[in-house]
């Protein structure tokens, strides 16, 4: 069974994902500025127009994933805040520390996340 986590390991996570959010929050920032909109009427250089479109699409995946890991470190941050970080989600059990410093927004511990993943 895995450990609960020390205070100096909750700490560490803590600052981890303030920094983890602050650097999401800046990257997606600067993807607003520079997302324009591709104008199909419009002559747009040696891209062709099925180049614009899948760089926008892709623009728009990346955009929503790093929304969502925010969204998830945020939330990580509150669960903080209540005492309740560091428990997986789904089963209750504490999160290894390894898997929280690899991904210290996550809200699963590596087995119900695997099983997620394979449903
Ligand atoms: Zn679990």
């Amino acid at each position: 069974m895995t450990e609960d986590l020390t205070a100096a390991e909750r700490d560490e996570l803590r600052r981890d994902l303030v920094a983890l959010c602050e650097s999401l929050a800046s990257t997606l920032a600067g993807l607003d500025e520079g997302a324009q909109v591709v104008d199909l009427d419009a002559p747009i250089g040696r891209l062709s127009r099925m180049d614009a479109l899948q760089q926008q699409s892709m623009a728009k995946a990346n955009r929503q994933s790093m929304t969502a890991r925010l969204t998830q470190a945020q939330a990580a941050l509150h669960r903080m805040d209540d005492d309740e970080y560091g428990y997986c989600r789904a089963c209750d059990e504490p999160i290894a520390y390894k898997r929280l410093k690899a991904r210290p927004e996550t809200p699963f511990c590596l087995a119900c996340q695997a099983a997620a993943e394979h449903r």
